[in-house]
């Protein structure tokens, strides 16, 4: 039976935008079954013929943007240009995983007396749950890969952004992918995420959320011995050194953490200033992050939007409000889950240092020269992202050999393209997303021998 009516909201205006209803264990279980049922059929698709299912899909994803795109700027409160972007970037992963279909290879390896050959196979059913953050592009990077290998699919959307996966679920029936192989199920982290962990059917969780509630999938996903990939939390580091151009490093660091409203688990929170340029780059971040045009998410010229919720907004606040800040900026009044732009002097051991805040909060932290920008970086339980800003070639390679992160960007604060391995270390998470790293994680080697006697 289905629970109680689930209310989503609009976060720029507090408004309720649709009343769904939440799914429980047995619409899960039902979706599951669905999936279950749909499995032979879909790993038996020819691969030319799956590759050019996926590929409808992300047409149908491009024709439909728009829609899309005001849907999850509507539902999250993220600026219109910045969805539309993000919805472009879910056609493109469609894209790149129809043209990988057939280019996922297993191999023969010299044995004696024999053959020995290995195939990828599917996993079976996977359930794949995901944050409110990026709610659609997320889901793409998990569709695309379990789609492409073969899978069929649970996907659980977090309960305050479920509008896009639903009208992505009926693109995908437009595309022509058959019943049964993607199930959207709405509800409750702790009933339809737990039980998708615990479901002796489902072969394996792909996972984006907080460190807090991946552990607790890892921890349940060991009674049926599940294969997990866990893309969690991150506490990044900005690293700005002396030699960097520092007037591109400060026009780039607000949007390092401020886009999405700080809201992504690769905003550079900790911003690393070498302490003979300290004073300059943080009047040039300053200035920087002033001209951050935060406001109603439907003008196109918005950079940022509100926080999510209520509730999350008292949870940003918590950190900044022992804190003194460098600087805050201006948030709408009334109506709305807003959020200054902040920035704060920090040490590394304060709490806005070490804990994600998950808003456009920066702190920002002094250091003396390489090696103690990379201990600095480094002390973290955390290890997703990064930048490191300099034009000493040799020092950029350096350091981001020493930094203890999946992903690192040079001179740039950017993290994900459909075609490059996505994915933390650390307390961060395990596994990759994206390119054709993400399908090794929906499938599985099975190794034959022929003997040719
Ligand atoms: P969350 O961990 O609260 O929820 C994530 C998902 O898990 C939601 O769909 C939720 O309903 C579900 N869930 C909750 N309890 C569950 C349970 N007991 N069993 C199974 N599923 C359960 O995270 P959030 O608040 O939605 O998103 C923010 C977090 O996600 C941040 O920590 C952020 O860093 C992280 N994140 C990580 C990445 C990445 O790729 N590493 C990307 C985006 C967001």
């Amino acid at each position: 039976m289905g629970q109680m009516a689930l209310i989503v909201t609009n976060p720029a205006t507090e408004e309720t935008i649709a009343e769904i209803e939440s799914a429980g264990v047995e619409e899960t279980d039902a979706a599951v079954a669905r999936a279950t049922a749909a499995f032979n059929g879909w790993r038996a698709v020819a691969p030319a013929d799956r590759a050019r299912l996926l590929r409808r899909l992300a047409t149908l994803v491009e024709e439909n943007g728009e829609e899309l795109a005001r849907i999850e700027s509507q539902n999250v409160g993220k600026p219109i240009a910045g969805a539309r972007a993000e919805v472009g970037m879910v056609a493109q992963v469609f894209h790149f995983y129809a043209g990988a279909v057939d280019k996922h290879y297993g191999q023969t390896i010299p044995v004696a007396g024999g053959v020995d050959i290995t195939f990828r196979e599917p996993l079976g059913v996977v359930g794949l749950i995901v944050p409110w953050n990026f709610p659609l592009n997320i889901s793409s990077w998990k569709l695309g890969p379990a789609l492409a290998c073969g899978n069929t699919v649970v996907l659980k959307p977090a309960e305050l952004t479920p509008l896009s996966a639903l009208r992505l679920e009926q693109l995908i029936l437009e595309a022509g992918i058959p019943e049964g192989v993607v199930n959207v199920v709405v509800g409750p982290g702790r009933v339809v995420g737990q039980r998708l962990v615990e479901h002796p059917d489902v072969a394996k969780i792909g996972f984006t959320g907080s460190t807090e509630i991946g552990r607790g999938v890892m921890q349940g996903a060991a009674g049926t011995i599940k294969r997990v990939t866990l893309e969690l939390g991150g506490k990044s580091a900005n690293v700005v050194f002396a030699d960097a151009d520092l007037e591109k490093a400060a026009a780039a660091a607000p949007y390092a953490v401020f886009d999405n409203a700080g809201q992504d688990c690769c905003a550079r929170s900790r911003i690393l200033v070498q302490k003979s340029v300290y004073d300059r780059f943080l009047d040039l971040l300053i200035e920087a992050t002033r001209r951050v045009r935060v406001g109603d998410p439907r003008d196109e010229a918005t950079e940022m939007g509100p926080l999510i919720s209520a509730g999350h907004r008292e949870k940003v606040a918590s950190y900044v409000n022992d804190t003194v800040s460098a600087f805050t900026g201006e948030a709408p009044e009334g109506a709305g889950f807003w959020y200054p732009c902040t920035l704060v002097e920090a040490s590394n051991d304060d709490r806005i240092a070490r804990e994600e805040v998950f808003g456009p909060v920066a702190a920002l932290i002094p250091f003396d020269d390489e090696e103690d920008a990379v201990r600095i970086a480094n002390d973290t339980p955390y290890g997703l992202s990064g930048s490191i800003w300099t034009e000493n070639g040799a020092r950029a390679l350096r350091v981001a050999r020493a930094l203890e992160s999946g992903v690192l960007s040079i001179n740039s604060n950017s993290s994900v393209r459909p075609s490059t391995p996505f994915g933390g270390v650390k307390q961060s998470g395990f596994g990759r997303e994206l390119g054709m790293h993400a399908l090794d994680g929906y499938s599985e080697i099975k190794n034959v021998y022929l003997a040719t006697g």
